[in-house]
């Protein structure tokens, strides 16, 4: 199992350990002290050895941060995690604060004094994040001092050790490019803005770029590492030699000089001494590489990371391996659905067991590396908790009248899945199946979407939305994100939400998950991977446009569909898309399952629903 569902929340050691952090400051000279969620590297997940705000104050969610002042401490996280904050933390040490509504700037604004002194690790915050909060600080006159070494760190007796994930070659077939064309495409892009060299520092740019994949981090296939690279040189890759056998070595080695992370330093200094151009993107890199660069004596420039934009737009191989791991993924998903149409009525499955038994199916293809995120399994009102983590303690009965949603996916070689699917157990109530409907008219204008070059993310997420807001409801999350190709399952830089800013380009794969939360009662989403197309003319037309093709192939509960509230276009993209599934899903399974597919896949007509 990839999964577990153990209880993380334990409030308890609080108290204790920001104690001794408050001991710190005063022997460091600080009045405070941050402490972000965010590694290194400003990945969504984190190996154990950099779970400091976990440590600190017991909160276990993917983003947040905590400030521990001499008489005061709070903890920001955002509206998903507020539930789960308010019950992993201790209440009295920790004032547990909902970002955006309080800022963080606001707060210390309001608990610091003149002249005080707040600490920050230069490694853990991103030099636009320093920047804003640091002009925020000076209007009060109190100021971001970074710390030499991390705080937390100093106190943290047993402190996991780094991990030493295997690094495996990501084979060509799959890549579809290699790295040396890849490195070359880079280099020409730093030439061009006049920049000598650039920093990366997100693993899954490291990973994309070098086409290897490592297991230092859960779900996400990505080694930890630094990497430099030179307009003109070889490029400089950090990473820890115990990671590297020899296959790996020599795929690095052949288009890379290997260094110790330790050599970083030395390496920055030399691009400073040669009074380097360095592009370093602002939003994603730590402030330390900043300030250990100017200090060097180098020049930065600001851009964004180069990966960014190539890695989003997969290439004809990448696309191929995508259908490739969608299929196999459908036909997991499909058995899972055909066991729990049987099994969930007769009683006895709860939300671990329908996730045990969906990472089971997956297994069972033989070619599962990973899922890529925790299963959503979520019965009833669990289900309107959009970052639900079912454990043992929160596990919840699959009961008749209820819905059940489950949001899952893989991780293959060729391809990253994500998945969401909302099932009636036993009759649905007719808001359940009017609001379900709601959200796949959202769904089925996102699939539908037809859209002139540059549009953005943030243009069409109202299309989404329309349907819902016509009807006085909405969702509180983005509609879509991208996802990686045996990579990060959200990968920038395009979002369909409101703050996707991000121009939406042929070959990039994004998901379309709009969704419906009645909170303490159920929540609804219904989500599928489609692939940006080409710019194509439409017939009758006068410009070209781009649209979507859905990759994910699994039946859609045709049970929570109102047909009356489906227009004749939305009914028939139904139709079609169950007979897609069923055409390519239903020959790779058994009698029953097949059965079960034709069945979940009729199409739904007007007089009969
Ligand atoms: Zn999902
Ligand atoms: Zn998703």
């Amino acid at each position: 199992m990839f999964q577990n569902f153990d209880d993380i929340a334990d409030p308890s050691r609080g108290p204790l350990r920001v104690a001794k952090l408050r001991e710190q400051l005063v022997h460091d000279g600080l009045d405070g002290y941050l402490i972000p969620r965010a590694d290194e590297h400003q990945g969504e997940y984190v190996p154990p050895s950099a779970e400091r705000l976990s440590w600190l104050t017991g909160f276990s969610g993917s983003a947040g941060a905590a400030v521990v002042l001499a008489d005061a401490a709070a903890l920001f996280v955002d509206g998903r995690y507020t539930v789960q904050a308010r019950a992993q933390v201790d209440a009295d040490t920790f004032e547990i604060l909902q970002v955006p509504n309080t800022k963080l700037s606001a707060w210390l604004g309001d608990s610091l004094k003149a002249g005080d002194k707040l600490g920050y690790d230069p490694r853990l915050h991103t030099i636009a994040e320093i920047e804003r909060l640091g002009e925020a600080l000076a209007k009060q006159d109190t100021e971001l001092v970074a710390s030499r070494g991390n705080l937390v760190d100093a106190i943290w007796q047993d402190r996991p050790a780094e991990p030493l994930g295997q690094i495996a070659p990501h084979e060509l077939r799959f890549a579809g490019q290699s790295a040396a064309d890849k490195i070359a495409d880079l280099q020409a892009q730093l030439v061009e803005a006049g920049d000598d060299a650039t920093v990366l520092t997100l693993t899954d740019s490291i990973a994309w770029t070098f086409n290897i994949r490592g297991s230092d981090v859960a779900h996400t296939p990505v080694p930890l590492a630094f990497a430099i690279l030179h307009a003109q040189d070889r490029p400089e890759i950090f990473i820890d030699e115990r990671k590297l056998g020899d296959n790996a070595r020599g795929h690095l080695g052949a288009v890379a000089t290997i260094r110790s992370p330790e050599e970083l330093s030395d390496s920055l200094s030399r691009l400073g001494q040669a009074e380097a151009r360095v592009r370093l993107d602002p939003n994603r890199t730590a402030q330390w590489f900043a300030e250990a660069l100017e200090e060097a004596g180098a020049l930065i420039t600001r851009a964004p990371d180069p990966c960014l934009t190539p890695k989003a737009r997969k290439n004809a191989v990448e696309i191929s391996g995508a259908r490739k791991a969608q299929l196999r993924d459908g036909i997991a998903v499909t058995r899972f659905l055909a066991w729990l149409d049987i099994a969930a009525p007769a009683g006895g499955v709860d939300e671990i067991v329908a996730a045990k038994k969906l990472e089971e199916f997956r297994s069972d293809t033989g070619e599962l590396k990973e899922i890529s995120f925790d299963t959503i399994s979520g019965a009833g009102p669990n289900g309107a908790i959009v970052h639900y983590r079912v454990t043992r303690s929160t596990n919840r009965a699959l009961a008749p009248g209820e819905l059940y949603l489950v949001d899952s996916g893989g991780q293959y070689e060729d391809g990253t899945t994500d998945i969401t699917r909302t099932i009636a157990i036993g009759g649905p109530s007719d808001e359940m199946r009017t609001r379900f409907t709601l959200v796949l008219k959202a769904h089925i204008a996102i699939a539908t979407a037809r859209f002139p070059q540059g549009t953005r993310g943030c243009d069409i997420d109202p299309l989404a939305r329309h349907a819902l807001w016509q009807a006085g409801l909405d969702f509180d999350h983005g509609t879509g994100h991208g996802v990686g190709s045996y990579l990060s399952v959200h990968e920038g830089p395009a979002s369909i939400s409101k703050r996707g800013a991000a121009e939406i380009e042929p070959g990039m794969i994004l998901s379309n998950e709009p969704g419906y939360y009645k909170e303490g009662a159920y929540g609804i989403r219904i989500e599928n991977l489609v692939l940006v197309g080409e710019l194509e003319d439409v017939a009758g037309g006068e410009r070209p446009m781009m649209s979507f093709e859905t990759l994910t192939l699994a039946p859609i509960d045709r049970r929570l569909v109102a047909v009356s509230l489906l227009s004749d276009d939305e009914l028939a993209w139904l139709n079609a898309y169950h007979a897609l599934v069923a055409g390519e899903i239903g020959p790779h399974l058994q009698d029953d399952d097949r059965s079960w597919l034709k069945a979940a896949a009729k199409p739904l007509t007007r007089t009969a629903s």
